[in-house]
């Protein structure tokens, strides 16, 4: 079989431990014998960002910008263990959220589903995926912890020196007091990311704040969401046939709840941090968890939401056998092939990533799969492999489905 050529390279930001592993086997096995794969490579594994001084992250990003598609990795955080495991000669920042910033993106994250992975929501049937805004509110907070009786005001001091001036309540003993923000142009790219996925992937979008109680808070979220859809999106939605619709926090819940799923959620900066905990465990593992950052001028980056797992790690350093599961590595793989296809008007590039998927899904649905999955698997007679026999048996469905 001939490989399939592509025309604008991807973006690949290879990462750390476990996941690294992963990665080379899930392009030695399933995507070099298949395509002339053209990536420009950039290492975000730790130790390269330490000798760039991180320089490598953000001209990652960069690149990421001129292509338009990106696939990355799982990387380290570093934190204090890191800097001694390391060696490292600072703290560098999280990788996500550094390109994150210079993309200006919202993270879309959706599970992977199969048959015999049930999600515990039994109404369920499609996947749900949730939309969170990534800057602001209570992550860029300012806190006091009040000892004793005074007043606390919010004072906003405009450049010209006016000031506005409110009170927000006099103490009259201990007590905690914390001040967030957000601006109009990190909510209106939220809006645009979450308008042009839903349009792209063809589901509805449901949008949610206390705006009841946050009259002008949360109110403007609302607010600019309606203005933008409204002149910008609202024919395009009609066209499609998907529908964009708004409700209170507590009532959105209670109909995902009730909901069959295929549609997107999106939420608040703390509303997202929470429910896509709460989705992702419903529908079954974090290993099935697909994440994909989109800019508001449409940069895409693909990812699996889990990290390096790095237990796994220390036990391949030690000579063991593992079994961790791929499939969100390679649906980050795929995502970014259906997508560079899409764009370059490479179809067979499309479709090589969408049996690729298939062969996965099947793997599973076949009674094979890693040890992750088989602790909650409905199917009975399952094979448990090792994190490479378990890639290799995708390889050997992917080989039934082309042939
Ligand atoms: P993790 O890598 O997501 O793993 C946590 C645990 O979840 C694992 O120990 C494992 O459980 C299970 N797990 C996660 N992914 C799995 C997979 N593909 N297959 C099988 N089991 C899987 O989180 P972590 O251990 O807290 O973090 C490790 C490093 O990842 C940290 O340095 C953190 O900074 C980084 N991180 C990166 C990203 C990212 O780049 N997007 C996201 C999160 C964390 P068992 O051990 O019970 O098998
Ligand atoms: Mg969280």
């Amino acid at each position: 079989m001939e490989k399939i050529q592509m025309k604008t390279p991807l973006v690949e930001m290879d990462g750390d431990e476990m996941t690294r592993i992963l990665w080379k086997m899930i392009k030695e096995e399933l995507l070099l014998p298949y395509i002339d794969l053209k990536t420009e490579y950039y290492d975000l594994g730790l130790e390269y960002r330490n000798e760039t001084e991180d320089k490598v992250t953000l001209d990652s990003a960069l690149a990421a910008k001129k292509y338009g598609v990106a696939v990355k990795c799982a990387t380290i955080t570093p934190n204090a263990a890191r800097v001694e495991e390391y060696h490292l000669k600072e703290m560098w920042k999280s990788p996500n959220g550094t390109i994150r910033a210079a993309l200006d993106g919202t993270v879309f994250r959706t599970p992977i589903v199969v048959k015999g992975i049930e999600p515990c929501v039994r109404n369920w049937e499609k996947p749900i995926t949730l939309a969170r805004h990534a800057y602001g509110d209570v992550y860029k907070n300012t806190e006091i912890k009040v000892g004793g009786p005074g007043k606390a005001e919010l004072v906003f001091t405009a450049e010209d020196g006016t000031e506005i001036r409110e009170l927000i309540h006099n103490f009259a003993g201990p007590g905690i007091l914390q001040g967030i923000h957000n601006t109009e142009q990190s909510i209106s790219s939220f809006a645009r990311s979450c308008f042009n996925y839903a349009l792209d992937t063809r589901q509805d979008l449901w949008f949610a704040t206390k705006d009841t109680i946050s009259k002008k808070y949360d109110h403007t979220f609302k607010d600019i969401f309606q203005e933008i859809f409204d002149e910008e999106y609202k024919e395009a939605f009609e066209k499609s046939g998907i529908t964009y619709f708004y409700t209170l926090i507590d009532d959105a819940v209670a109909r995902v709840m009730k909901a069959k799923g295929g549609f997107i959620w999106a939420c608040k900066n703390y509303d997202g941090d929470v429910m896509s905990d709460m989705v992702s465990s419903a529908f079954g593992s974090l290993a099935m968890m697909t994440s994909v950052l989109v800019s508001p001028d449409g940069v895409y980056e693909y990812e699996a939401a889990h990290g390096t797992v790095q237990r796994h790690y220390y036990k391949h350093l030690a000579g063991e056998e593992t079994s961790t599961n791929s499939v969100a590595t390679i649906f980050a793989w795929t995502g970014a092939l259906k997508k560079r296809g899409e764009l370059d008007e490479i179809p067979a590039l499309s479709a090589f990533a969408e049996k690729l998927e298939q062969a996965t899904i099947q793997t599973i649905e076949s009674g094979k799969m890693t040890k992750d999955l088989a602790l909650i698997t409905s199917l009975k007679d399952v094979t448990v492999l090792s994190s490479e026999a378990f890639i290799k048996e995708i390889r050997k469905t992917l080989e039934e489905i082309c042939h």
